[in-house]
């Protein structure tokens, strides 16, 4: 079975409907990160996100 990673945007920041889903982790923080720059304006590390905000699915 394949374990993907999810990240649902609206757990770190309120009122964003943004979701990830992808089985490939490097691809799912790639996209987080760009989507926390460009929308929120906020740089995270890979580390906080895959440790605080990326959940397995
Ligand atoms: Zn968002």
């Amino acid at each position: 079975m394949t374990e993907a990673r999810k990240l649902d945007c609206e757990s770190a920041v309120a009122d964003c409907r943004f979701i990830i889903q992808s089985e490939d982790e490097e691809e799912a923080i790639a996209l987080a990160k760009r989507h926390m720059k460009d929308v929120h304006g906020q740089e995270y590390t890979d580390e906080e996100l895959r440790e605080e905000h990326l959940q397995v699915v």
